[in-house]
């Protein structure tokens, strides 16, 4: 079902999970947990894209994969339905590792 794909330099995450991030993290040459030193980890997921904005044209069934950013320490890990949406406007590209 869900492609495994070799990790490309740049990702998509989630603004909210960026923002997440840079609370919970701190970065030394990768980002690790301030509370434990865990290594932050990244589990991709397949969403659908819906494009906000007007008309009948959101939600165009194209669906990309997004990398989640998650915890091991403090959070387990996240599991997300195939083909879930997200939004556009919540997506941006970070470089990977
Ligand atoms: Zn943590």
């Amino acid at each position: 079902m869900e492609e495994v794909q070799v990790a490309p330099s740049q990702v998509r995450i989630l603004k909210t999970e960026r923002k997440w991030l840079g609370e919970h993290a701190e970065y030394r040459a990768g980002w690790y947990c301030k509370k434990t030193g865990a290594e932050i980890l990244m589990v991709p997921a397949v969403h659908s894209i819906w494009q906000d904005g007007p008309g009948p044209c959101a939600g165009d069934g194209e669906t990309q994969t997004v990398f989640h950013l998650y915890c091991p320490d403090c959070e387990k890990e996240p599991e997300f339905e195939y083909g879930s949406p997200v939004q556009a406007d919540d997506l941006m590209f970070a470089q990977n590792g």
